[in-house]
């Protein structure tokens, strides 16, 4: 019958629990195997016990020094009731995660594993697995803090291309889309910071440009009929916007202004310029003053004033 770690109470005999509920536990100590050992106290004596407990909680093997003819003695059991009492002692006890959580078999193995071995599995893994392997390099790489338009680009395609390996692939899963955009999140994320350090300066304003070029002209070549690439779009520009706002001298936040303007006027009919003009007129009605009538003097919203 097999046992598990977590249901062992009902199929264990009531009266050998409560016998092993008397016996101390003491010396837990996880094997490099995983194997669990410990020494269970029963009077003067001290038993030796061991448990292999698998991932799904199962116990595959197990040992006592007491030589008992039962599978299963009550050292082993005490062992069991020490191990259930560890499990559940930190989740009764808050919502905090325990410090002294035991390593997952996967943890137990990378300890173990000779470090070249874990490099050329992680290479052999990277070979089939673009998403990973950029995954990795952007949590390992120095975090890049400029931008030119180019590189933005760049940047986004790489990261269309390690999630699908066609560059001509037009039909595109949704699952597809949702991990470019998670990925285009983490890695667009100093380009807006970039961005915000100075509105006002074009090597800036470019990078962000950059950015919504790359999203537009993926959304383009897709043909999907998701919003989620629009709702990017517009995320990024209000998070621009927020930015601007908050420039308190007048010519600064003009000149930060003058880049979406002047796109906007020599790009007629471009998508780009229309979320452009969204996002100004967003601007333009919370604006007051002087403020106010500079947006109204580019006459971009002409016919909607
Ligand atoms: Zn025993």
């Amino acid at each position: 019958m097999p046992l598990f770690l977590y249901s062992f109470r009902k199929d264990l005999p009531e009266a050998l629990i409560q016998k092993a509920e008397k016996l101390k536990v003491r010396d837990l100590d996880t094997l490099p195997s995983g194997t669990k050992v410990a020494f269970a106290e029963e009077g003067k004596n001290d038993f030796d016990v061991s448990l292999d407990i698998n991932a799904q909680g199962e116990i595959v093997a197990s040992s006592c020094d007491c030589q008992s003819p039962q599978p299963f003695c009550h050292h082993k059991v005490a062992l069991l009731l020490f191990l259930e009492k560890k499990k559940s002692g930190p989740k009764a006890g808050g919502k905090s995660k325990s410090p002294k959580r035991e390593p997952t078999p996967a943890e137990m193995k990378m300890s173990e594993l000779p470090e070249e071995e874990l490099r050329m599995w992680l290479q052999k893994l990277f070979k089939k697995r673009k998403d990973l392997e950029l995954e990795f390099l952007q949590a390992f790489s120095p975090v890049k803090t400029q931008f030119t338009y180019d590189e933005v680009r760049a940047l986004s395609e790489e990261v269309i291309q390690s999630v699908v390996k066609s560059k001509t692939k037009k039909k595109m899963e949704m699952s597809e889309i949702r991990k470019i955009l998670g990925f285009w999140k983490t890695a667009h994320a100093p380009v807006l910071e970039y961005y915000s350090e100075n509105p006002a300066a074009e090597d800036h304003y470019r990078a962000l440009e950059g950015l919504l070029i790359s999203v537009i002209a993926f959304d383009w070549r897709i043909r999907n009929n998701t919003n989620k690439l629009q709702q990017y779009e517009i995320e990024v520009l209000e998070k621009a916007g927020t930015r601007i706002s908050q420039i308190m001298d007048f010519s600064e936040w003009q000149k930060a202004l003058m880049y979406f303007v002047r796109y906007a006027e020599s790009n007629p009919g471009s998508v780009l310029r229309h979320l452009y003009l969204n996002f100004l007129w967003g601007l333009y009605n919370r604006a007051t003053g002087e403020r106010q009538r500079f947006l109204r003097s580019t006459g971009l919203f002409a016919r909607l004033i």
